[in-house]
């Protein structure tokens, strides 16, 4: 359906819990959260209800995420009952790439459509201080192989000064590997414990010199506000985020679901529809689709990362899962 700005809402974030295995500076507080009792998290079967309401609207593309989604057990199975609901078209699953490969077999019979891994450094150190865990950047590319082997899968990274010089080596995995690597602006959500923001621009500029032929592409690729590039040497593309800088909120089409429940229309404002209480209350599909839809009509014109006075989401990405 189109919201008050005639832009079409065909797409939703379904967050499926805030727990996550690292705890990237960019993204959670150092001590987590305080953790979500198991009752309030939405249940899968909950989480279905929701997207089969929100396909009768015309929603028909679904991301997996959280927190760390393969965290929550019952994540695949939950993706194949997704993928298998009537009318759903697409659906894609972010993760940190830390427990995908034993996952990868249920997940392609589960018929996921793709995959979308973070990686922000290649470096293991580097790895390890930005996601204050013992995890290392090698385990997370022993996932990508397999992973871009099988599913379409896109490498993200997100821009930060500190990491400047991986931009180019994670860029070149476009090169070696079937995916396509995209660098996203780091938002000013939540607890953000790193340096000054990198623009898209200035990393564009930066890939131009070590691929002079990088050209846009015309053909659309993905659901999202990235702009794709190609370059005769690249087996994927890459793309940019321009989440700050850039204005691509006329052509938001997008709701999020947090793993509480909390539908909402915007990244930075903290407005949003409950449905938790909705599902736990017993109404039926007319109210829960018009639930969805109120949200979708409190979509506001564009986001406020320019003006942070003006933010009032005060909750961390791993909560509203990005
Ligand atoms: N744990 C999974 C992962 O890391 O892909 C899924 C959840 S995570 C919140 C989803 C995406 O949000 C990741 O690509 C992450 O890099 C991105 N993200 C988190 N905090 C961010 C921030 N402050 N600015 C930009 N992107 C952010
Ligand atoms: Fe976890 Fe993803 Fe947030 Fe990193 S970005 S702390 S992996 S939820």
């Amino acid at each position: 359906m189109l919201d008050s700005f005639e832009r079409e809402i065909i797409y939703l974030r379904l967050s499926i819990t805030d727990r996550c295995n690292l705890r990237c500076r960019y993204c959670m507080p150092d001590e987590g959260v305080p953790p979500t009792a198991h009752d309030d998290l939405l249940r899968y079967e909950e989480l279905l209800r929701v997207a089969k309401a929100a396909v009768s609207l015309g929603i028909d593309r679904f991301k997996v995420t959280g927190g760390e989604p393969l965290v929550r057990r019952g994540c695949t199975d939950f993706i194949r009952h997704l993928k298998a609901l009537p009318g759903v078209h697409q659906v894609t699953l972010t993760t940190n790439g830390l427990l995908l490969p034993p996952l990868l077999d249920e997940l392609c019979a589960a018929k996921l459509d793709g995959v979308n891994i973070s990686l922000d450094t290649l470096d293991n150190a580097q790895y390890q201080q930005l996601t204050r865990r013992t995890h290392t950047a090698d385990e997370v590319l022993d996932a990508v192989r397999p992973c871009a082997a099988r599913l379409p899968t896109k490498v993200n990274a997100v821009l930060l000064p500190e990491t400047a010089d991986q931009l180019i080596p994670l860029a070149e995995l476009a090169q070696t590997l079937p995916v396509d690597v995209r660098f996203i602006e780091r938002m000013p959500l939540g607890t953000v414990q790193t340096g000054q923001a990198t623009t898209a621009a200035a990393a564009l500029d930066r890939l131009r010199v070590r691929w002079p032929q990088l050209k846009p592409i015309s053909e659309p690729r993905g659901n999202g506000p990235a702009r794709y590039f190609r370059a005769p040497e690249l087996m994927g593309c890459l793309g940019l985020i321009d989440a700050v800088s850039h204005g691509f909120c006329d052509r938001c089409n997008r709701l999020r679901l947090t793993s509480t429940g909390l539908l909402k229309p915007c990244l930075c404002y903290e407005q949003g529809v409950e449905l938790r209480p909705l599902l736990r209350d017993g109404v039926d599909d007319t109210t829960l689709r018009d639930a969805i839809r109120a949200a979708i009509l409190q979509k506001p014109a564009a986001h406020c990362f320019s003006q942070q006075e003006n933010i009032t989401e005060h909750k961390s990405m791993n909560q509203i899962g990005g």
